[in-house]
C-alpha cells in the first residue's frame, strides 16, 4: 500500500539526494516525491526510475537553490500540485578545493548561497506551508557533513556553511517544536558520489581517506539515505534538533585508534572475512 506523504528533496538528480529519493519511494510512506536539480535530463531520469520501479509518483521541478525565487517557486509548485509538504530534505550542495588566500568573494558567495542560504530559504518557505496545513507539521532534514564538526583546510566556505547548518537546525528546531515541525541533520563522512570523484580515480587519495575512517571503507549513498528515511518517519517522532553522523567513525579521532596508541594493529572488519 502506498502512503500519503509528500517530500521535496533538493539536489536529487544524483548522489546522496537520488539515493534518498529512491529510498523514500521504496518505503511505501510517500505518494509523491519532488526531484530537484538544475539539469532536466538527470532529474527526469530519477523520476522515471521511481515511477517504473516503485508505487510512488514523482515529478521534477528544476531550480537553483542559490536563488531565492527558485526556492520559493520549488515549494509553491509542490503545494499547488500536491496540496501539502510533509518532508523537506535540504541536500543540494557544492564544494571547491581552494586555499583561503585564493578564495574570492565570488567563491565564498557561490558556496554559501547553495550550501547555507538555499536550505534557509527552502526551509522558510516550506515551514509557512507546514504551519497551516491539516494535519499541521512536518519534518526538515538538512544534509550537512562531518565538516560541520571537523575543520577542513582549503574548504573555508564549505566548512563554514556546514557549521552554520548546525546552529540553523538547532534554532529552527527550537522555534518550530510547538508547530509539530522536527528539524534534524544527517552529516555524512566520505561517501562514493560524483562530489568525491577523486576517491574513485585516485588510489593515493582513496587510501589517504580510508586511513581516516575506523571502519576502513568509503560509505555508500544508500547508507546515508537510510538514516534520512528513519528521521523522516514516525519512528523518529521524538527527535528534533539532532545531528546523526554517518561516517564509519571518521569523527571518532581515528589517530587515537589502537594501532597508533597501543601498538596493536587495528583489524578492519573486511580484513577478517
Ligand atoms: P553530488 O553527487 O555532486 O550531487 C549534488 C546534487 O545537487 C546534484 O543533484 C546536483 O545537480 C544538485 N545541485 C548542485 N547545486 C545545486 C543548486 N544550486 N541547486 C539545486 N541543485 C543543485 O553530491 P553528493 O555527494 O550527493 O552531496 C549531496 C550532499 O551531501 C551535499 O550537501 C554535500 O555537501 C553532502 N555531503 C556529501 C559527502 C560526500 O562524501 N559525497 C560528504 C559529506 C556531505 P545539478 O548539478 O544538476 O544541479
Amino acid at each position: 500500500m502506498t502512503g500519503s506523504k509528500i517530500a521535496v528533496i533538493t539536489g536529487s538528480s544524483k548522489g546522496i539526494g537520488r539515493a534518498i529519493a529512491i529510498t523514500f519511494a521504496k518505503s511505501d510512506e510517500y505518494s509523491s516525491l519532488v526531484i530537484n536539480s538544475r539539469k532536466i535530463e538527470e532529474a527526469e531520469a530519477v523520476v522515471e526510475e521511481i515511477k517504473t520501479s516503485t508505487n510512488c509518483d514523482a515529478v521534477a521541478i528544476l531550480g537553483d537553490v542559490s536563488k531565492e525565487e527558485d526556492c520559493i517557486r520549488l515549494i509553491k509548485e509542490t503545494v499547488n500540485k500536491f496540496g501539502r509538504i510533509d518532508v523537506l530534505v535540504n541536500n543540494a550542495g557544492i564544494q571547491k578545493d581552494i586555499p583561503l588566500t585564493e578564495t574570492t568573494l565570488q567563491d565564498w558567495y557561490n558556496i554559501i548561497s547553495v550550501d547555507l542560504t538555499g536550505p534557509f530559504i527552502c526551509s522558510r518557505e516550506a515551514v509557512k506551508q507546514m504551519q497551516i496545513q491539516d494535519p499541521k507539521g512536518g519534518c526538515i532534514i538538512n544534509i550537512s557533513s562531518v565538516h560541520q564538526i571537523i575543520p577542513k583546510p582549503h574548504y573555508v566556505p564549505y566548512a563554514t556553511s556546514k557549521g552554520g547548518i548546525d546552529m540553523m537546525t538547532k534554532t529552527m528546531a527550537l522555534e518550530l517544536a510547538a508547530d509539530n515541525i522536527r528539524v534534524n541533520i544527517v552529516a555524512p563522512g566520505a561517501i562514493d558520489t560524483d562530489m568525491n570523484l577523486s576517491l574513485r580515480t585516485d588510489e593515493w587519495e582513496r587510501e589517504k581517506t580510508i586511513k581516516k575512517i575506523p571502519m576502513g571503507r568509503i560509505g555508500k549513498d544508500v547508507e546515508v539515505a537510510n538514516v534520512v528515511d528513519f528521521l523522516a518517519s514516525a519512528k523518529a517522532s521524538y527527535i528534533t534538533g539532532s545531528t546523526f553522523v554517518v561516517d564509519g567513525g571518521m569523527t571518532l579521532y581515528p589517530s587515537f585508534g589502537l594501532d597508533n596508541d597501543h601498538g596493536s594493529k587495528h583489524v578492519f572488519p573486511q580484513d577478517s572475512n
